[in-house]
């Protein structure tokens, strides 16, 4: 049987397509060496030569900051009202199959005891196009997680590379339409796909020991945590490149009579997430907020809402300044 083929000199043609019928399309681009996800408006813009973007997608689901709501205050009253979500058609092309098993995890979260209709509305309206590695380094980890290029958690339509073209997978009814609805650039044919690399799995890691050490409270005072995490200097760029981090804060920003209720990024890596106005802080020093990060990705989210808090992509590993190394603290609770 033919295979479905989407030729790589008609990814210009498949990025008109979308963008033609008001979408947005999303993609690696090279931007001072480094390769980040952008909206693009052509295919000269898309990279095609890389292991992993170094932002994640996370951020047109999720954006860093967004407005909420507005507000105005007089002496008597005050007066909220919310505000259009904006959920444009989007396409995210080129993400890795890890990445995109985070969107559960995500989903999990932002139904959990509220709808939050700006990542669900955004969610619905997106469809992820995952090309499997045929490349990676020595941070990539998914198949340590029980994930692998194979993977198509998350993932609509997965692309397979061939020499001039890519092999098409609709997998999902989200990512059937999509096929359908761009057909004119999609066709049939026969390509031999090219090798996956597939990360060879840590042997010192087991992440069911990883759990189960962590469920286990006795660890929390543990020296261990010092040990291992106390050069951490806390800038939080390991969870803001993270597909699975959705910490978020609440801020309102205006005048005393008028302002934008925002929702903005936040990580469990700074000294003042914890903070209350009292001045205690629970987790007053690094380790403890790094515990808490290890803990969330290893046994909170496992537990709470059965999905993945670590797809092994090794993005931490790669922008941490000082080299902190998740998969070491893994090994360290796998004993
Ligand atoms: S913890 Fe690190 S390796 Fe795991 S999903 Fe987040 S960035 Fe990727
Ligand atoms: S990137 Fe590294 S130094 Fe920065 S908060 Fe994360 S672990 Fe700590």
């Amino acid at each position: 049987m033919a295979d479905k083929i989407l030729k790589k000199a008609g990814l210009g043609a498949l990025i008109e397509s979308v963008t033609g019928k008001g979408g947005r399309f999303v993609a690696p681009t090279t931007d001072s060496r480094q390769v980040v996800f952008k909206k693009v408006k052509s295919a000269e813009e898309v990279a095609t030569d890389y292991i992993l973007a170094r932002n994640s997608f996370k951020e047109f689901l999720f954006p860093q900051t967004e407005v909420v709501a507005e507000f105005t205050m007089s002496k008597d009253s005050v007066d909220m009202k919310g505000v259009e979500v904006y959920a444009p058609q989007t396409v995210v092309f080129g993400a890795r199959p890890c990445e995109a098993a985070s969107l559960a995890g995500m989903r999990a979260l932002f139904t959990w005891d509220f709808i939050d209709e700006f990542y669900t509305k955004r969610e619905e309206n997106t469809v992820v196009v995952t090309v499997a590695c045929t490349k990676g380094d020595d941070a990539c980890f998914c198949t340590t997680v029980n994930l692998s290029p194979e993977s198509t958690e998350g993932t609509d339509v997965y692309l397979r590379e061939a020499a001039d073209s890519y092999i098409v997978q609709a997998v999902t009814e989200k990512g059937k339409k999509f096929v359908e609805t761009h057909a004119a650039v999609f066709s049939e044919g026969n390509a031999k796909a090219e090798p996956l690399f597939m990360p060879e799995k840590i042997a010192n890691i087991d992440i069911a020991k990883v759990s189960a050490r962590l469920k286990d409270k006795t660890h929390y005072d543990d020296k261990v945590w010092a040990r291992l995490t106390s050069k951490c200097i806390g800038c939080g760029a390991c969870t803001f490149v993270c597909p699975t981090c959705r910490c978020f804060d609440i801020v309102d920003e205006g005048t005393a009579f008028e302002g934008e209720r925002r929702k903005n990024w936040d990580s469990c890596q700074y000294d003042t997430f914890t903070l209350h106005a009292s001045g205690h802080n629970p987790r007053e020093h690094q380790h403890q907020r790094w515990r808490n990060r290890f803990m969330c990705k290893f046994h909170f989210y496992p537990e709470k809402f059965s999905s993945k808090g670590c797809v092994g992509c090794g993005r931490c590993i790669r922008v941490c300044p000082v080299r902190l190394d998740i998969t070491e603290v893994m090994e360290e609770f796998s004993k």
